[in-house]
């Protein structure tokens, strides 16, 4: 499949319509959520339409296909991410009830008083949340790595952390939601390990727009969300190392994790089954696995390179507008994200007058407030490109922010 962002687009029937009284759409608020393609919206229609019922629990035929087909998503998702086992992939509602169920189920029987969680400070509040909340339950304490002018982390900054925290688990993302920054997964978390500390790594970022491998990274565990990948929302993948799940205590309680129920307690079942308590997503996972296939059609190393090249353009261009701050790093070093302020004009004006030339960002602190207290912003402005997204897009970008700075300075 050669790869043609305009030939892509046919496929996104929502990118077909206008907004702001007639002008095309210009999506660049992927990071916050992406579209979904045709086959998507087909595969959830097709499960709802021909063979919807519970999973897991009915001896009747619509079950048994819904089974099969919520099943075989899960063997989808562990070759995308290259598990070693489907029984390492539980179905969540997202990245952040997969770190949540980390935090409350492996967190309380792993951590204790005086304890350490390392994270960065560019986390999403979602791995920090978590975390703050163990921390007034069991006593830990959350430790912070600070990134530096450049908006990365260096190696040497992240061991001596490893060494005077020896904290219990390193949780980083392997993309920031603001700078864009790409931390190195694998390296940190060989020497997370080597130091003793278990990883997690928060891939919400990552996942649409790199080849994962799980093996390779060894992290034990793993997170994305379904919507963020052109799948659906509600739900989300928390891979585990399959010790893990099966040490771990179930987090929610109910249906469909249970071996037994007496009146005196309950003896939960196996992994994944053990960490999907109620009726599970049925139709979203069916879903995700239709849009990790079509992603692994066009090609994450095609769509890396497509982001990064309109990336370049957008970050480039916008350096050369009086007054605008782009945080984080070059282009080089970070994914399809390109955050920024510009002198005395807030962020939320930008996005505004931006929506009225049909141009979609997000303004705001991105769910990452303590990143931007040590940057000093309240509030920032983002553009985030993916696989549909064009070149003229970046330029009627770029266009409106030259109109910003005109019309607000
Ligand atoms: N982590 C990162 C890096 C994110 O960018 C996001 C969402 O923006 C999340 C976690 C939370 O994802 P969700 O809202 O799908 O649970």
């Amino acid at each position: 499949m050669t790869f043609d962002p305009h030939q892509l687009r046919d496929d996104f029937p929502i990118l077909r319509r206008t907004v702001a009284s007639g002008q095309p759409l210009a999506y660049l608020d992927n990071a916050a959520s992406t579209q979904r393609p045709q086959v998507v919206i087909d595969a959830m229609s097709d499960c709802y339409q021909n063979y919807y019922a519970n999973v897991h629990r009915g001896i009747h035929t619509l079950s048994e296909e819904s089974t099969a087909a919520y099943e075989a998503a899960r063997v989808t998702t562990q070759h995308f991410l290259n598990a070693r086992s489907s029984r390492e992939i539980v179905f969540t509602a997202g990245t952040t009830a997969g770190i949540n169920t980390v935090a409350r189920s492996w967190g309380h029987a792993n951590v204790g008083r005086g304890d350490v969680i390392l994270v960065t400070i560019a986390e999403h509040h979602a791995n920090i949340v978590p975390w703050h909340q163990l921390a007034e339950a069991v006593g830990c304490r959350v430790e912070f790595l600070p990134i530096n002018q450049s908006g990365t982390i260096d190696d040497s900054v992240v061991a001596q952390a490893l060494k005077t925290h020896r904290p219990k688990l390193f949780a980083f993302t392997a993309t920031s939601n603001v700078l864009g920054t790409n931390f190195p997964a694998q390296s940190w978390t060989e020497m997370a390990h080597r130091s003793g500390a278990a990883v997690l790594v928060d891939a919400a970022q990552a996942a649409p727009h790199e080849v994962i491998d799980v093996q390779q990274w060894d992290a034990d565990f793993v997170v994305f969300s379904g919507h963020k990948v052109c799948g659906p929302t509600g739900i989300g993948v928390l891979y585990a190392k399959l010790e893990h799940l099966e040490a771990m205590p179930a987090f929610l309680g109910g249906g469909g994790m249970i071996q037994t129920v007496t009146t005196e307690g309950f003896t939960a079942t196996e992994p994944p089954e053990k960490f999907e308590a109620g009726t599970p997503p049925i139709a979203e996972a069916i879903g995700l696995a239709e849009a990790l296939r079509y992603l692994q059609r066009v090609g994450l190393d095609n769509i890396r390179q497509h982001e990064n090249a309109l990336c370049q353009r957008a970050d480039q261009a916008l350096r050369q507008i009086e007054g605008v701050d782009v945080l984080g790093p070059m282009p080089d070093l970070k994914g399809g994200i390109v955050s920024f302020t510009m002198d005395r004009i807030h962020a939320h004006d930008i996005a505004q007058w931006l929506d009225t030339r049909g141009v979609a960002v997000r303004a705001g602190h991105h769910c990452a407030m303590p990143l931007h207290d040590v940057l000093g912003k309240t509030a920032s402005a983002r553009a985030s490109f993916y696989l549909y997204n064009t070149v003229e897009e970046v330029d009627r970008f770029i266009e409106a922010v030259q109109e910003v700075r005109k019309k607000f300075a």
